[in-house]
């Protein structure tokens, strides 16, 4: 059984406060990086939080408001400098997978180079030695997906 090490980097909604920022979840195990949202500011708490990543990173969108994503392009530009090595694979639904892809284009492949873009299935999409990653159908205003981790 995993030993899962849990940091809530952000727990905010729509726009950060003087100590929340917005919303993202790392969870750390021997073999895995799990981020679940990468808002806006993540990056910045996980350096406070002395979380270092390197290699593979999965990065879980639970749906396409942008308060759950605009941090993870920061912090690819970031990886792509600090640890060049490292791969943030992204799991998302469609419409999501989409908008975050249109981003991506936007900005010079030479930063962005170590995101790829994979769509979920529901049911068990990610597994590894000691963990996987379910996603299940959440009801929200726009189509979203909750992450089981076992
Ligand atoms: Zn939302």
């Amino acid at each position: 059984m995993a030993l899962y090490t849990i940091t809530f980097l952000g727990t905010m909604a729509y726009r950060p406060t003087e100590s929340r920022t917005l919303v993202s979840t790392y969870v750390g195990t021997d073999d895995m990086h799990l981020m679940v949202d990468c808002g806006e500011g993540a990056q910045s708490r996980m350096v406070q939080a002395g979380i270092t990543l390197g290699g593979e990173i999965i990065v879980f969108v639970s749906h396409k408001h942008a308060e759950h994503f605009l941090g993870l392009f920061g912090l690819a530009i970031t990886m792509r400098v600090m640890a060049p090595e490292a791969r943030l694979r992204v799991f998302a639904e469609s419409e999501t997978l989409a908008r975050l892809q249109t981003v991506a284009k936007a900005l010079d492949d030479r930063f962005v180079g170590g995101l790829t873009f994979e769509p979920f299935r529901e049911g068990v999409f990610y597994e590894n030695k000691t963990s996987t990653l379910q996603a299940f159908p959440l009801q929200h205003l726009v189509p979203s997906a909750l992450l089981l981790l076992n």
